[in-house]
C-alpha cells in the first residue's frame, strides 16, 4: 500500500461512525481536516509526478475553537501530513522534510524499541556515575531499560527505585546480590562500583547467567581481569568494558579521518586528563581500592583513547609518576602521571593526567599535514574540535560541529543490540585487558626509571569486536 493510501485509509476510519452510529464532532472535524490534506496528499503526488518539483499545497484554512470560558480562540483543523510508518521496530518513521540542505538535517527519528522487547539492566552500585549519568541516560535510550537495583543503603536504594519505577522485589543488597539469578527480567549486570569491586561482581554476575557491563578500569591488576574473562566465557555471558569514547561520536570521526589518512599519515599525540579532588577518605584516594591514583581513573581515558583513535597498540612506554608527600590525598596514591608511548608506525604519544589541576581534558594529533585538536576530548559532552591544513598560501582552521549523542545511553544500547543479535561488543574484556597491561608497564617504568617493551601487537583494532551500527 502506498503512503498516500495508507494516510486515506487512516482518514476514512477516522470518520466512521461510533457504537451509537453516529460521528463525532471530533471525528468529523478530523475527517474534514483529512479532506483538505488528501487532497494536499493527492495533489503533491500529482506535482511530484508531472512536475518532478518540490510539491506546493494549500495550508489546511484557520477557524476557531470555543474554549469553555466561551471565548472564541484561533485554531486549525487536525492534518497529518504524509509520513512513512515501517512496520519493523527498528527502521525509524520517515516525516514530511522541510529544511533546505543549507542547514544541518535533522533525523533520523530515534527509533525505540517497544518496553517490552528491551534489554533489562541491573545497576550495582548507586554512587555518582549511576545517579547524575546512568539512570538518566536510560532516557535516551532505545534499546535498553533498567529493571533493578543494588545497594548496600536501603533508604537510597528505596528512593531511587520510586525515582525511576523498579519495582520492591527487583531492589537487592550486596548480600542478596546472587538472587540477581532469578530474576529474568534482568539480562545485564551494569557494575559500577569502586575499581577493586569489579573483578569480584563480574564473575559472581556471569556465574548467576546474567551478560555483565563493567565500568573502567576493568579492574586493579591483569590477573583480575583475565579471572573476568574467563568467567563470563565459561558462563557463555558477554562481557563488556564501559569505554564510552569509544562511541562518542567526535572521537569516532577523528578515528575515522586519522585512519583514511585525510591530512597525511598521523605522527605525534599529545593528550591529557586532568581534574582536582579534595577527599582524602573517598575509595579513590585508597590505593586497595582504587588500584592507583590519576592514572587508572582519568590517565586511561588518554591510553585508551589514543590506542582507539590510532587502531594500533603500543610497543614501549616510559613514565613518571610524583606525588605532593604533604597532601594527605596523595598519601597511598599518585597525584600526576606522565607517560609516553610508541607505536609500530612510528607515531609517539605524549600522556599526562593530574589528581590536583583545574579540570582539563584534550588531546591534539598532529599529522604530516595538519592536526586534530578535540577539546573536552573525554568529557561527558562539549566536546570542541578544530583541525588546521594547508591549503596553497592559506592555512584553514575548521571547527566541526557533529550532532551530539548522550554517550552513556549509546554505549548501553550497543550492548544490548549485542545482547539482542548475539554479536560481541566491540570493547570487549580483552580491551580492558589490554588497557590494565599498558598500565602496569607504566607504573613499572615510573618505579624503574627506564622505558619499558610491550609485546608487539600487528594486527590492527586486535582487541576490538566488530564495529558497532551506532545509528
Ligand atoms: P562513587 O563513589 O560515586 O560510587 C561508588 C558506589 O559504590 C557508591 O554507591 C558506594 O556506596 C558503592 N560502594 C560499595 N562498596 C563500596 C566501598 N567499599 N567503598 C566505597 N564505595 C562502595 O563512584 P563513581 O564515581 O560512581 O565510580 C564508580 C565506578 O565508575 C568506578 O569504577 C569509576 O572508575 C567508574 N566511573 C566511570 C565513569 C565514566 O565516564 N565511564 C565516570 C565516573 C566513574
Amino acid at each position: 500500500m502506498s503512503l498516500l493510501d495508507k494516510f486515506m485509509k487512516g482518514r476514512a476510519e477516522l470518520a466512521m461512525p461510533g457504537p451509537d452510529g453516529l460521528i463525532s464532532r471530533k471525528s468529523f472535524l478530523q475527517a474534514a481536516g483529512s479532506a483538505v490534506a488528501a487532497g494536499v496528499a493527492t495533489g503533491m503526488v500529482a506535482s511530484c509526478q508531472t512536475q518532478g518539483q518540490s510539491p506546493t499545497y494549500p495550508v489546511p484554512t484557520s477557524g476557531t475553537y470555543k474554549a469553555p470560558t466561551g471565548q472564541q480562540v484561533p485554531s486549525s483543523p487536525p492534518y497529518s501530513p504524509p509520513a512513512n510508518v515501517p512496520a519493523q521496530s527498528d527502521t525509524p518513521i520517515e516525516l514530511e522534510a522541510w529544511k533546505s540542505d543549507a542547514d544541518r538535517q535533522s533525523g533520523p527519528v530515534p527509533t525505540p524499541l517497544p518496553n517490552d522487547e528491551r534489554v533489562g539492566y541491573a545497576l550495582v552500585g548507586l554512587g555518582h556515575l549511576t545517579l547524575e549519568e546512568l539512570l538518566p541516560a536510560f532516557g535516551a535510550c532505545k534499546k535498553s531499560k533498567p529493571v533493578a537495583l543494588v545497594s548496600g543503603n536501603p533508604e537510597k536504594l528505596q528512593k531511587v527505585a520510586r525515582q525511576y519505577g523498579i519495582k520492591p522485589e527487583s531492589c537487592y543488597s550486596y548480600d542478596t546480590y546472587d538472587k540477581l539469578k532469578d530474576n529474568p527480567e534482568v539480562q545485564v549486570i551494569y557494575i559500577v562500583l569502586p575499581n577493586s569491586m569489579h573483578a569480584e561482581y563480574t564473575i559472581r554476575g556471569a556465574q548467576a547467567g546474567k551478560h555483565i557491563l563493567c565500568e573502567k578500569p576493568m579492574a586493579n591488576s591483569s590477573a583480575e581481569c583475565r579471572a573476568m574473562i574467563d568467567a563470563c566465557q565459561k558462563a557463555n555471558r558477554k562481557l563488556m568494558i564501559a569505554y564510552r569514547i569509544q562511541y562518542e561520536p567526535y572521537n569516532r570521526y577523528v578515528r575515522e579521518q586519522l585512519q583514511k589518512n585525510e591530512f597525511g599519515k598521523p605522527k605525534f599525540v599529545d593528550a591529557y586528563n586532568c581534574q582536582s579532588s579534595a577527599n582524602p577518605n573517598h575509595w579513590r584516594h585508597i590505593k586497595a581500592l582504587a588500584g592507583g591514583g590519576a592514572l587508572p581513573d582519568i590517565g586511561l581515558y588518554c591510553l585508551n583513547t589514543t590506542r582507539f583513535i590510532l587502531g594500533e597498540e603500543p610497543t614501549e612506554v616510559f613514565a613518571y609518576t610524583a606525588s605532593d608527600p604533604a597532601n594527605p590525598l596523595f598519601k597511598e596514591v599518585e597525584e600526576v602521571c606522565s607517560w609516553q608511548m610508541k607505536f609500530p608506525s612510528g607515531v609517539i604519544a605524549n600522556c599526562a593526567t593530574h589528581y590536583n589541576v583545574h579540570d582539563a581534558r584534550q588531546y591534539r594529533v598532529m599529522t604530516e599535514r595538519g592536526w586534530y585538536e578535540l577539546g573536552n576530548a573525554y568529557a561527558y559532552e562539549g566536546q570542541k574540535l578544530t583541525t588546521s591544513r594547508a591549503d596553497g598560501p592559506i592555512v584553514r582552521q575548521e571547527n566541526v560541529s557533529i550532532t551530539p549523542k548522550n554517550q552513556f545511553a549509546t554505549e548501553m544500547d550497543h550492548f544490548s543490540d549485542c545482547i539482542l543479535k548475539d554479536k560481541d561488543p566491540y570493547t570487549p574484556g580483552q580491551e580492558g585487558l589490554q588497557d590494565q597491561q599498558i598500565m602496569e608497564a607504566i607504573y613499572q617504568s615510573a618505579r624503574e626509571g627506564r622505558p619499558v617493551k610491550l609485546p608487539p601487537v600487528d594486527q590492527k583494532d586486535r582487541f576490538r569486536g566488530p564495529e558497532p551500527n551506532l545509528t
